[in-house]
């Protein structure tokens, strides 16, 4: 069998007050096959933090994970304690966020938060710990990794900090790599420095990724599949040439056109008007609606489910309920 991660009908909610309830993931399902990359992309506000952080166990309160499964190589993580939760973190799971400087300790040099992490998941003695984390300093491109080891975390570039992160992520060898907007709060050249050194990385290590973005550019470098989310649900999932080529959810499409060109990296085209409803507040009909230009009167009044068309796709939108193929 070779699906590592299966998500299903996942509803992570937020309880925010009397009767004001979020719900930020709201029936997701999708799986993640060994070694694969899948990007998770839409819009901030649409769902994809809340979802990678069920995965991780780690919603924060007064989030919970209301019903749903999430199997990893079969076995449930929902029902697991916080003790074997906390193996599964970084032993089988890592995750690698926007802003490392929150997941560095600023008290400890670089060399020591490394040794930690393969300490806690290796029977290994100290000095064999040290020894592996040169050697994975080495690999994401420090070339003085010894030096490194002594640096502190506010010593380092931005660039060189998420470099240090994909390193203790990559410390137990994770056969599941969760990265978070790994690259937004980097310029543009050291942007696809980390991108290449994740690939590389995955390829050495064998991982699978889940990778979330808003950022289309990076799907189409990176990407085997896509899935689309808005309003706490997937709207449409693909292939990434699929998806690039032949969207089918106005969404999708949307996001598409607002993608800069390669050439014309200065603006935004055509951005889609409007924002993703609040997640305490969605319509009853599709959460797209409000913002799309091909909204019907059952639009308004139905969410469609997404739907399987007879070639493998998947889209959640009225317009394709008459193509043969099944709903979910
Ligand atoms: Fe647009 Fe209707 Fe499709 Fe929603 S279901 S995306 S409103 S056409
Ligand atoms: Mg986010």
């Amino acid at each position: 069998d070779d699906i590592l991660l299966e998500v299903e009908h996942l509803k992570t909610y937020f309880y925010l007050g009397k009767d004001k309830v979020a719900k930020a993931v709201d029936d997701v399902s999708f799986a993640i096959k060994r070694g694969e990359t899948v990007a998770l992309v839409g819009e901030s506000g649409s769902g994809k933090s809340a979802t990678s952080l069920s995965i991780m166990g780690l919603v924060p309160s007064p989030g919970k994970i209301v019903s749903g499964s999430i199997k990893l190589n079969g076995k449930e993580l929902t029902r697991l304690s916080e003790k074997e939760m906390n193996n599964v973190r970084g032993r089988d799971i890592a995750m690698i966020f926007q802003e490392p400087m929150t997941s560095l300790d600023p008290l400890f040099p670089i060399g020591d938060q490394i040794a930690e992490s393969l300490l806690r998941h290796k029977k290994l003695k100290k000095k064999e710990a040290k020894e592996l984390a040169i050697e994975l300093l080495k690999k994401v491109g420090f070339v003085r990794a010894e030096k490194m080891m002594k640096e502190y975390p506010h010593q380092l570039s931005g660039g060189m900090r998420q470099r240090v992160m994909i390193a203790i992520a990559m410390a137990c060898n994770p056969q599941l790599l969760i990265a978070d907007e790994p690259t937004t709060a980097l310029d543009v050249t050291i942007q696809a420095q980390i991108l290449d050194l994740m690939m590389d990385v995955k390829e050495e290590f064998d991982s699978a990724i889940l990778l979330i973005t808003h950022d289309l550019g990076v799907v189409a470098e990176t990407a085997d599949r896509v899935l689309v989310m808005y309003g706490g649900q997937i709207v449409e999932e693909g292939t990434v040439e699929e998806i690039f080529q032949q969207p089918k959810h106005p969404y999708t499409k949307g996001l598409l056109k607002s993608m800069p060109s390669l050439e014309m990296e200065v603006e935004r085209l055509d951005a889609i008007p409007g924002s993703v409803p609040p997640s305490h507040q969605f319509p009853v009909g599709c959460r797209f609606a409000d913002r799309c230009k091909f909204a019907m009167e059952i639009c308004q009044k139905e969410n469609p489910a997404l739907f399987q068309t007879n070639g493998g796709r998947k889209v959640r939108c009225h317009l394709y309920e008459s193509e043969e193929g099944e709903h979910e």
